[in-house]
């Protein structure tokens, strides 16, 4: 009989989590503790780490060293060719105002707070709590973002945020950039998903007729995105199709092009399985584990 208490509290212990089980060292391999979740890695590197800081505003640093040959080089022009030629006459770029083109999230704006929302709740990306986290307007600029866009603004230079934010969002996306110190005069310089370009169809998120929107008027000196697809259209999303899509503007990374680091999220990710987001948690990991090269002989 003795044993008996023993043995309630054992399992009322086990039950409310407060007893550990020797499962290799993983409580959520026994059923306790809170489930691993696929981007807690990369979002405490994203959000936490000072190397993340170090590798943006070594970016935006050396693109404001750029910056000075790419204002006095009149035929210089970072649109992808395709873009250009739908944008103006036979490409012709001389004596066109000058732009920047930016991505916004997690280009210039910090959105990791939005993502630990969805670790800690255990949610993944909802366009509910997506919106409600861009209504709040609270994104941080990542660093050296606003020096060197203000300083091209200084220079008379229009920069133009091209993002997959909906249109919708416009005026919170506006407030945000301005409350964190990014130059931007007029609405119109945010161009959202949805953004209706004449003469021009492609799909929503494609930014192809956004940029060419930008080249009608203006010599484009720079990019800045997270994604290849902030640069140049992707007809096809893997890996292969995306290498292709980057390929002819090699040269340009570095000077025309300049690309920021996000292991959270991006288009990288459902090339891996088939960009089909209809499967499963489980079958989308497996996918992305299987398609991993360990080189063991
Ligand atoms: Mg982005």
């Amino acid at each position: 009989m003795r044993a008996l208490p023993s043995l309630t509290l054992l399992a009322t212990a086990l039950l409310a989590g407060c007893v550990s089980v020797n499962t290799q060292g993983d409580p959520a391999r026994a059923g306790f503790g809170p489930p691993p979740n696929d981007s807690l890695n990369a979002t405490v590197w994203y959000q936490l780490s000072t190397e993340r800081d170090m590798i943006y505003a070594q970016t935006y640093r050396a693109a404001g060293r750029v910056l000075e040959q790419a204002l006095a080089d009149e035929s210089w022009d970072a649109l992808p060719r395709g873009d250009r030629a739908a944008a103006t006459f036979e490409g012709v770029v001389h004596g066109l105002p000058r732009a920047i083109i930016v991505d916004v999230d997690e280009t210039v704006l910090d959105n990791s707070a939005h993502q630990a929302r969805m670790i800690r709740d255990g949610t993944e990306f909802s366009d509910e709590s997506w919106d409600a986290w861009v209504q709040q307007r609270a994104a941080p600029a990542l660093a050296g973002a606003v020096e060197f866009l203000d300083g091209a603004a200084r220079h008379g230079v229009t920069v133009f945020y091209v993002s997959n934010r909906e249109a919708a969002q416009a005026e919170a996306t506006v407030a945000n950039l301005r409350a964190a110190g990014f130059p931007i005069r007029s609405e119109a310089q945010f161009l959202g998903k949805g953004t209706q370009v004449p003469g021009c169809e492609g799909k929503a998120s494609d930014k192809g007729c956004r940029r060419q929107l930008v080249g009608r008027t203006y010599r484009v000196l720079m990019q800045f995105g997270d994604q290849v697809g902030d640069f140049v259209d992707i007809a096809s999303n893997t890996r292969e199709g995306r290498r292709q899509a980057m390929a002819p503007y090699a040269d340009w990374v570095g000077e025309r092009w300049w690309v920021l680091p996000n292991p959270v999220y991006g288009s990288w990710e459902p090339a891996l399985f088939g960009n089909d987001w209809s499967q499963g948690a489980a079958e989308r990991r497996a996918a992305k584990e299987a398609a991993l090269e360990d080189l063991r002989p």
